[in-house]
């Protein structure tokens, strides 16, 4: 289910193991707080049910260094 690269699809970023993948190619998906977090493999996302706090934390934490 590949879309055409008309347009330039948003990048997000797995929480868990940090790799950027297109939303369509996510492999998993999962509501939390209101956010969608989009995984690369089933396995990220059990990781992230694990402990859902601490990846969103170090996520924050990267994005706030970052401009
Ligand atoms: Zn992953």
């Amino acid at each position: 289910m590949r879309k055409t690269k008309e347009n330039k699809e948003q990048l997000i970023r797995d929480p868990v193991c940090g790799m950027w993948i297109e939303p369509d190619d996510a492999a998993d998906i999962m509501l939390y707080e209101d956010k969608i977090f989009y995984f690369c493999a089933p396995g990220c996302k059990k990781a992230f049910e694990k402990e859902p706090e601490k990846f969103i934390k170090v996520n924050q934490e990267e994005l706030s260094t970052e401009k």
